[in-house]
């Protein structure tokens, strides 16, 4: 049996650990599953209501993938040393029941189990997800003035139900929790310093995301990007803040914490300073399709194989044959032409 160490170039069963790489040496390690393309907002970066209506076709309940098939990959992507496990959507909360998918995946031995999810439903669900085996919660959270928050999630969604979804996540220990703030020029930019404010000292780590090209319905424009160069000195100006080491290999955050001992910041600068380099992650549509890039244009179809009646073994060899051919790097080659491309949307894809 190959060992945890080892890049396996041979065929391994499931129940093997065996670490594969791509063509430019990245370890597949960490699996996002999107559990439903629904939302219950629509941010303006990322669902326009222009686009995502009520004539918008969302997938049918059947063509999701179901708990059981969902937890078979997991345990099939286990096979390959798949450590980290990220729930997401769509909004993940809307999908009924969910904690019951939780409480299965927490079966598996050693997997670190989160969830990213707006908070919109968190006040309600955090303690049967706590109890199910969730480990920890990212919660989305763009601004805490409510009138740019409405704006922003563009359901008129207020401020406090999130805050609310929070405070329950951290009461029933579902931490360190993650805020996440995409930022985007003239939209929040000027919600910065309120975030870091409000959340330092909190336990919570703050991180801002810079706005992404991803899906081709955004609307997208590099002058929208806030660069994290210039956010880290408008937060040090105020909050003196230093840079920490990264906690592993691939993570996507860069790390800062504030001098005064409140706390950490994160930065997640994938136009400015691409991390193609060390990425890790595979990510598994909700209809079972398995995408290699955030910002891909096309998957590969794995729910065929399992409603085909294709064995583990053959499932597995399907992923490690997409795996071992992946080279793309797409934030590291962006250009005006591939923010273009008809790339898969962030709510069928997870973020
Ligand atoms: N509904 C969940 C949520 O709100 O966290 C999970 C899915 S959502 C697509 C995941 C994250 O992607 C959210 O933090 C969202 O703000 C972020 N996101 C969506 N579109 C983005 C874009 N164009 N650029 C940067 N981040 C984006």
């Amino acid at each position: 049996m190959a060992t945890s160490h080892t890049i396996a170039t041979a065929h391994h069963s499931p129940a093997d650990t065996a670490l594969i790489a791509d063509t430019r040496g990245r370890v597949l390690r960490d699996l996002r599953i999107s559990v439903t393309d629904r939302c219950n907002f629509r941010c303006t970066y990322c669902m326009p209501k222009e686009v995502y209506g009520r004539d918008f076709q969302f997938l049918e309940r059947s063509q999701l993938l179901s708990f059981d098939e969902i937890h078979r990959l997991v345990r099939i992507f286990r096979g390959y040393g798949v450590e980290k496990v990220r729930i997401t959507g769509g909004e993940p909360l809307v999908r009924r029941q969910l904690e019951k998918l939780i409480a299965m995946l927490a079966q598996e031995p050693g997997l670190d189990l989160t969830l990213t999810t707006n908070g919109s439903l968190l006040k309600q669900k955090a303690q049967a997800l706590k109890d199910a085996g969730l480990d920890r919660v990212t919660v989305s959270l763009d601004s805490l003035d409510d009138s740019v928050f409405r704006a922003m999630n563009d359901v008129d969604f207020p401020v406090a139900k999130v805050l609310e979804g929070i405070e329950e996540a951290d009461r029933v220990g579902l931490k360190p929790i993650k805020v996440n703030m995409v930022v985007k020029r003239g939209a929040n930019d000027s919600n910065v310093l309120d975030m870091a404010r409000f959340f330092k000292g909190t336990g919570h780590i703050l991180r801002f995301i810079e706005f992404m090209d991803v899906g081709h319905t955004n609307g997208w424009k590099m002058a929208n990007v806030v660069p994290t160069r210039e956010l880290v000195s408008r937060i040090n100006a105020e909050y003196p803040i230093e840079p920490l080491d990264a906690n592993y290999v691939g993570e996507v955050a860069e790390r800062w914490r504030y001098k005064d001992g409140s706390g950490e910041v994160g930065f997640i600068s994938s136009v400015t300073q691409a991390f193609c380099k060390d990425c890790s992650r595979a990510r598994l549509s909700a209809e079972g399709s398995l995408y290699t890039c955030l910002f891909a244009t096309e998957g590969t179809d794995l729910r065929d194989l399992i409603r085909g009646g294709e064995d583990d073994e053959a499932i597995s060899a399907a992923i490690a044959k997409v795996w071992r051919a992946r080279g793309d790097r797409y934030s590291e080659i962006r250009t005006a032409d591939t923010v273009k491309r008809r790339k898969v949307e962030m709510s069928y894809i997870g973020g």
